[in-house]
């Protein structure tokens, strides 16, 4: 699968200087082409010795990643398909840091919400049985 993207729209991809929907061209095509992964991959190791893998030029340029109300639609699996597609890319395959840490964050929140609701049931409960009793 040869790729539609020119090594200066590449080049440019890396800097961040392209607009925004060509941005989201490349990010998008990036996900299914693991020809033009390794382009970008080549293209990025020529320009920085230190850096070599996709995961790595994501974690550096930080790319799109999705807001934490994203990550908690997605822990919901309420978003649309394609959306959490996007996301199980980015955390799974890109490894981001700082999704995965955020993901950590909204799971431990969201149990200890679910614990607090818990309580609140008991309590409510118990204080209906309270007043019934009188
Ligand atoms: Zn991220």
């Amino acid at each position: 699968m040869s790729t539609k993207f020119s090594s200066s729209e590449l080049e440019a991809f890396l800097d961040e200087s392209l607009p925004a929907e060509r941005m989201a061209a490349i990010e998008d095509a990036l996900r299914g082409d693991e020809t033009l992964q390794k382009q970008l991959t080549a293209l990025n190791g020529r320009r920085d010795a230190g850096v070599h893998s996709l995961g790595d030029i994501w974690r550096r340029h930080r790319l799109s990643c999705p807001s934490r109300e994203q990550l908690g639609s997605y822990l919901l699996g309420v978003l649309s398909r394609d959306a959490a597609d996007y996301i199980t890319f980015h955390v799974e395959k890109i490894q981001c840091r700082y999704c995965e840490a955020s993901i950590a964050d909204l799971k431990s929140q969201s149990a200890a919400e679910a614990e607090t609701t818990r309580r609140r049931q008991r309590y409510y409960q118990s204080s209906v049985g309270h007043l019934r009793k009188k």
